[in-house]
């Protein structure tokens, strides 16, 4: 064997090496089993992470535990932590951040209600019992200190993890998981208060699954696998709380819990893992880490200041190279080698290469992070041959199934684009050429279709043509039935040739795949681009597929034109997101459409705002979670004065403008929790979750003066009658709203334009 063969080998070998990753894995906990981590035993047990290749064993915390150094050592192989991870990340940790579950810790402070502790200040001089790492009580002392009580005038006591120690008075305070303890008391009759650091506005983050740097750098596949399957986990576990709670009862009950303990515990939990944005369950926003860095610093837990926090968070949109593969795209300069008469892959327009492949290859150039790519024609024929000089090349491959593989490399495929067939307009439509007995079909000389048709289709007299001038001359003149070629040469050729006569009669069962192509020492780039590929959006692939096509009609001068030519156009646009996007994208049209409706049958037609029966299902829901969590919250009711006057002096054309101007005026300056909706005619109502009647009345007036001070666009200024009441137990939705009108006709009767509670 040749030298430079054996090199290969070698290689190639090491590249499958970089490329093997060991899939048993361990994952350690913060604490005890428990709902806490129900995401994690869903996936082992559903199969999510056997599914990604994955062998997780999932570890119990115990107390000599270094939930960061054994995670860093490797010992450990990922972890859940708290928010002072970023502590740990301050004293240059290499750590990386791949989820918050919790978008608020459970971490509170509880105090028995006999104790007499009704605010933060009572507690002067009294023992609060806290675990002895300073770092994961930052929210408490935070909490503490912001309500001007100083630190050292309370008695801080080591956590003895006892409920009992509170119950018995040998503490006052103690800090507990909302999800844990507050079930415990309840179930025992032992009132208590709940002090929760969010309500004070430290919010921070629980239940962060982190991994190493080393892991990250070495194992990205494996990371993002484990992120993915974990994810999906905690979204069956959370949609699923009864069951889940079955499974750890079942399985993973060292605490002994009760099922019904845990069903609460989950329930809890899942409100704290809920973000009101359209941001995945986990999402770790930057701006939050800021300020719980700010806060920590505040807080004197300072580390070395030139830690950089760049890439502490895993995004998993991000492509992640390893050290080989880093160092060859700064080593290395890219060329693209492209063949220039392939309308719409690469053709020359005002000097310049343009088409589907430099777009791509941008694209690509951009996920790698590379600045500045060159675009040739290629001008020697055997174009790889370009070791010597300093830029590695690479074109694309367009085959109809996998390549094979010889001197040259093929990444996955990119693009997939159906091949279809161009007849004359007396043609039917074709969907399979097994009917087409003794016909004579074009294919080009260079296709790579050629072969599978011609052994697939015994019948059929395939005819080579150079080109596709050629090949459409052939159909014209009628000596074949059809040209068969990718859809999108097609439909370009018919429009830019003004073929008149000729259409695509149908798409066959064969899709042109595009892949990059480079020369076999280029391995690491195949690498590289085979990690790129998944990241590439449907969305991304559809605005270049998207944009040749509009290129097309701007050429087209003729308006009549057009029409002949948009049928072949959508057909192809229609085709191509079909293959690509296949079921996945069908199912999802489905559900979009269905939410849709379900959307149509929520709104107001008018207003766009919640209509009358979705502000009743709402309510009926508050209603429920707040005799569930002992928690309150408020309806506002109000009512546009004197509108009758404005239908009269307006007209109703005005007024419906009144009232959609006023809709969404009123949309935009209410909390995101809150939920508005129309009544009825000029009546509105908000629901406003978690909220005293007290709060909603300052809330109110603003939005009475906001209304008073905004311009409807008619001669006049509008004012609104405001109805406010809180919820109480045993609160039908009747009462509620039966008292909230009536403290709006108060308001009606006291001269309008004015707030009141009832
Ligand atoms: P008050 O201050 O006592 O509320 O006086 P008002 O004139 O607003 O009296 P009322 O609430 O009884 O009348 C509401 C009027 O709103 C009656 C109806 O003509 C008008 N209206 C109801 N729905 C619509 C609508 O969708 N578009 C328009 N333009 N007017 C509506
Ligand atoms: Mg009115
Ligand atoms: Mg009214």
């Amino acid at each position: 064997m040749k030298i430079k063969n054996i090199v290969f080998i070698l290689i190639i070998s090491m590249s499958s090496l970089f490329s093997q990753e060991n899939n048993k894995i361990t994952l350690q906990l913060d604490w005890l089993n428990q709902f806490q981590f129900a995401g994690y035993y869903t996936a082992k047990e559903k199969g999510f992470y056997k599914n990604n290749n994955l062998d997780v064993t999932i570890k119990e915390f115990s107390n000599n535990v270094s939930l960061v150094e054994n995670v860093i050592n490797n010992s450990n192989t990922y972890g859940i932590g708290k928010s002072s991870l970023i502590i740990d990340k301050l004293h240059n940790k290499n750590i990386v951040l791949l989820a918050a579950i919790y978008q608020n810790s459970p971490m509170t402070l509880i105090t028995l209600k006999k104790s007499k502790i009704n605010t933060l200040l009572d507690l002067k001089n009294k023992k609060v019992m806290l675990t002895s790492d300073a770092k994961d009580t930052v929210s408490i002392h935070s909490m503490i200190k912001s309500q001007n009580l100083q630190l050292e005038n309370i008695e801080f006591i080591p956590h003895s993890f006892n409920l009992e120690d509170l119950i018995n008075g040998k503490t006052d305070a103690m800090a507990c998981y909302l999800s844990n303890e507050p079930f415990i008391l309840k179930n025992r009759n032992i009132e208590f208060n709940i002090f929760n650091p969010s309500d004070y506005g430290f919010d921070f983050y629980g239940g962060i699954l982190f991994t190493s740097n080393d892991e990250l750098e070495n194992n990205p596949k494996r990371v993002k696998d484990f992120h993915t399957a974990s994810m999906q986990g905690w979204n069956y576990a959370f949609s699923n709380i009864e069951e889940t709670a079955k499974l750890i009862y079942e399985k993973y009950n060292t605490q002994n819990k009760s099922l019904e303990s845990l069903i609460y515990e989950g329930q809890i939990l899942k409100k704290l893992a809920q973000r009101v944005d359209d941001k995945p369950l986990g999402f770790i926003d930057q701006k939050k880490i800021n300020e719980i860095k700010r806060l920590y610093s505040v807080l004197g837990f300072t580390g070395k200041t030139n830690v950089s926090f760049d890439n502490f968070i895993f995004n998993n949109q991000k492509v992640i190279l390893n050290k080989l593969e880093n160092d060859f795209i700064k080593d290395n300069k890219f060329t693209l080698l492209t063949n220039i008469k392939n309308r719409p892959f690469s053709y020359i327009d005002d000097n310049e290469i343009k088409g589907i492949e430099t777009d791509l290859f941008g694209l690509l150039s951009k996920k790698m992070n590379i600045a500045d790519n060159v675009i040739e024609k290629p001008t020697n024929p055997s174009i790889f041959n370009n070791l010597r000089t300093n830029s590695i090349h690479l074109g694309f491959n367009y085959s109809t199934n996998q390549v094979n593989l010889a001197k040259t490399l093929y990444s996955e495929p990119i693009l997939k684009i159906p091949m279809a067939i161009a007849t004359t307009h007396d043609k039917n439509l074709i969907t399979d050429l097994s009917i087409l007995k003794k016909q004579k079909l074009v294919v080009l000389k260079n296709s790579n279709i050629y072969n599978e048709l011609k052994s697939k289709y015994k019948n059929i007299d395939f005819i080579l043509a150079d080109t596709k001038k050629e090949a459409f001359t052939l159909i014209k003149k009628e000596k074949a039935f059809g040209f068969i070629d990718n859809i999108l040469s097609l439909s370009h050729e018919i429009i830019i040739r003004k073929l008149s006569t000729i259409k695509i009669s149908g798409s066959l069962p064969y899709n042109l795949e595009m892949r990059v192509s480079t020369n076999k020492e280029n391995f690491v780039l195949i690498d590289i681009i085979n990690k790129i590929i998944p990241l590439i959006s449907k969305k991304e692939k559809e605005e270049i597929v998207k944009k040749y096509q509009l290129i097309i009609f701007e050429k087209v001068n003729d308006y009549s034109w057009i029409y002949k030519f948009i049928l072949p156009l959508l057909f192809a646009i229609i085709i191509i997101l079909l293959v690509n996007n296949k079921m996945r994208k069908e199912i999802s049209k489905r559900k979009k459409a269905e939410e849709t409706l379900k959307d149509y049958a929520n709104k107001d037609s008018l207003t766009k705002i919640f209509n009358r029966a979705k502000i009743d299902s709402v309510l009926k829901e508050e209603i429920k979670k707040a005799k569930l969590f002992d928690e309150t919250f408020s309806v506002i009711f109000f009512d546009i004065d004197d509108f009758k006057l404005i239908n009269d002096d307006f007209g109703h054309i005005k007024g419906d403008n009144v009232l959609i101007k006023l809709a969404s005026l009123v949309s935009k300056n209410i909390r995101d929790s809150d939920i508005i909706g129309r009544w009825g005619g000029e009546e509105f109502i908000i629901i406003l979750p978690n909220t005293t009647s007290n709060k909603a009345f300052i809330l109110a007036n603003n939005l009475r003066e906001l209304v008073l001070k905004n311009n409807f666009e008619i001669n006049k200024q509008l004012t609104i009658s405001i109805g406010i009441t809180q919820y109480t137990p045993n609160d039908t939705k009747k009462d509620l709203i039966k008292r909230a009108d009536e403290a709006m006709y108060y308001v009606k009767n006291k001269g309008k334009n004015a707030v009141k509670i009832l």
